[in-house]
């Protein structure tokens, strides 16, 4: 592993922090959240990944912050199974 992929490891942890203060027992590991929930946290996303390849471009400064997103609840909910 690279070092930037530490790095990237390490947003993808403060990413997971800041999600667990915002949304407490919502988010994926929460004991309030149910598989659907996941299912849809996850593909919303992953739909602001491909919003930050649409022909404006407009968004596509956010494709790093997105991607991080959606490895946090790919990996968290990876961590209850
Ligand atoms: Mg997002």
């Amino acid at each position: 592993m690279s070092e930037k992929h530490v790095k990237v490891v390490e947003e993808v942890f403060d990413e997971y922090q800041s999600a667990k203060r915002k949304h407490g027992e919502y988010t994926l590991d929460g004991s309030a959240c149910t598989d659907i929930n996941r299912l849809a946290a996850l593909t919303e996303e992953l739909g602001e990944v491909a919003r930050c390849m649409t022909y404006d471009k407009e968004h596509s400064k956010n494709l790093k912050h997105e991607l991080i997103q959606v490895a946090n609840l790919a990996i968290t909910w990876a961590s209850i199974l």
